[in-house]
């Protein structure tokens, strides 16, 4: 959910246009947001934070507050994190003297860094509150510090981002199915799904099943929908409700969702329509991440993925040599995310290895005033996750009813050209083995063969997903009449 109205947001900001923003106003702007919705029920017609409320920013103004909040960001990290004091002490680079032109002094920041030494990079001027921990499904998770500063800030964008992105209102419910590990998004959702006056349930990556039944149980309180209406999820783990919900026989009508927002992963264009249909809800997504958040990106209506100006600093670069990707190429999202919103883990130029396509011609939609890339087509791990990306396997693996969810393939070296393995139901599969070679054609991948397994202890290593992360509960499934017996 977090981010879903990140551009609604900008608008909002605006009007304090070409002066810095301060964390209270980000704070401010959700309170009031709050109150109108307690006064009136709807944020309003006239709210400054819906598109179209403000006007598009002077290109020099917007220079000059850029290279300000770089050369801020880089003299608190120089000051305070003992990481890019050495970086800058080695190179005799000072931080004041940066211009948007000579960023590219400072080295790229690769993720090993962050991971190998969290603490290196946590500012001696903050106060370090929660320890956050990406889902390290590429490894070893990476340990983010947060003050109680951050923290309010992102809870700020978030209650933003429900009731705009998503059309939270305090008669709706809503559920969140990600890790309860995840203790960031976790406050976060909770502390301002509560804030609007919603309801908030937890519940987690379960089997299911026990999700399932979850969702369509009827709430029975006073003065709310009967059922859960909103659900934050994975990619991956929305694909597995997907399954069971397609196998079981549910009917979206079972359920009374209105929205469902899904970060994290990689969302394929056939599972949002396949998760639509199944759960009957509008699905959204947004690009954000624990290391760089405010910061981060949301969808336009052309499919372009557009990027916040006002809280860091994007570059797209080439993965190996660092240079910057010319416009149609495929490279990595590369962020600075700025002083004052992040005060505590202080990062220049990390590298996230999250992989985008920068788009061939200047885009012409709804949020063209904002950088534009492909929305994220996979995880840096080597040039073949760059000539095959991952999000290419899923739109070709995702549409196909005959390939359990989540999907599980693996993508192999084999000169004359990869072959990517794929776990289906049964063998043999020749009208699928057809279907997924003409469609894999059709979309100009790089694939020397495609081979279908039915046991997946004979399929090379996949990665993991979200998905993956199932926690144990103590329920069994409902009996089917149960369900039945649910409100239509
Ligand atoms: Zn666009």
């Amino acid at each position: 959910m977090f981010g879903t109205a990140l551009s609604q947001l900008r608008y909002g900001l605006a009007i304090l246009r070409n002066r810095r923003i301060r964390p209270q106003d980000l704070e401010r702007i959700a309170r009031d947001l709050v109150a109108t919705l307690a006064e009136f029920g709807e944020p309003g017609a006239d709210s400054a934070l819906l598109p179209g409320q403000a006007g598009a920013v002077d290109p020099a103004v917007r220079r000059t507050v850029t290279e300000r909040s770089l050369r801020a960001t880089a003299r608190a990290a120089a000051q305070h994190t003992a990481y890019y004091r050495r970086t800058f002490n080695g190179l005799g680079l000072d931080p004041l003297t940066l211009t948007p032109d000579t960023w590219d002094r400072i080295p790229v920041t690769p993720k090993a860094a962050l991971r190998g030494l969290p603490a290196a990079f946590v500012s001696a001027a903050s106060t370090p509150a929660l320890m956050a921990l990406t889902t390290g499904t590429s490894g070893t998770p990476t340990t983010v510090w947060y003050s109680r500063a951050e923290v309010e800030i992102a809870v700020a964008m978030s209650t933003v981002s429900a009731v705009l992105g998503m059309g939270l209102r305090p008669r709706h419910t809503m559920a969140y199915a990600g890790c309860s590990r995840a203790t960031l998004p976790l406050i976060n959702v909770e502390e301002s799904v509560t804030r609007i006056g919603a309801s908030f349930v937890q519940i987690g990556t379960v089997d299911p099943v026990v999700a399932l039944d979850r969702l369509a149980t009827p709430l029975g309180l006073r003065g709310k929908a009967p059922q859960i209406t909103h659900l934050t999820i994975s990619a991956s783990y929305l694909s597995a409700l997907v399954e069971e919900a397609e196998r079981s026989g549910w009917r979206a009508s079972d359920f009374g969702l209105e929205s469902i927002g899904v970060g994290g992963e990689v969302l394929s264009e056939p599972l949002k329509e396949r998760a639509a249909a199944a759960l009957g809800a509008r699905i959204s997504t947004a690009y954000m991440m624990t290391e760089t958040l405010p910061s981060g990106g949301t969808p336009c209506t052309e499919g372009h993925l557009h990027h916040t100006t006002e809280f860091g600093h994007l570059e797209i670069l080439d993965p190996v040599t660092h240079e910057p990707t010319p416009p149609g190429a495929i490279g990595t999202i590369v962020q600075t995310p700025y002083v004052p919103y992040r005060d505590c883990t202080l990062l220049l130029r990390y590298a996230t290895g999250d992989l985008v396509a920068r788009p061939e011609a200047a885009p012409r939609c709804e949020l063209a005033h904002l950088p534009a890339t492909s929305p994220v087509l996979g995880r840096w791990s080597g040039p073949l996750s760059r000539a095959v990306p991952t999000r290419s396997v899923l739109n070709l693996l995702e549409a196909e009813p005959d390939i359990p969810l989540p999907a599980r393939h693996a993508l192999v070296e084999h000169p004359p050209g990869p072959r990517l393995h794929v776990l289906v139901r049964r063998l043999p599969a020749a009208a699928l083995l057809g279907r997924l070679e003409d469609r894999a054609t059709a979309a100009g991948l790089a694939l020397d063969a495609i081979v279908l397994h039915d046991d997946p202890a004979a399929l090379p290593p996949t990665g993991p997903v979200r998905a993956d992360l199932r926690e144990h509960t103590f329920e069994s499934a409902r009996p089917a009449a149960v369900r039945v017996a649910s409100p239509a």
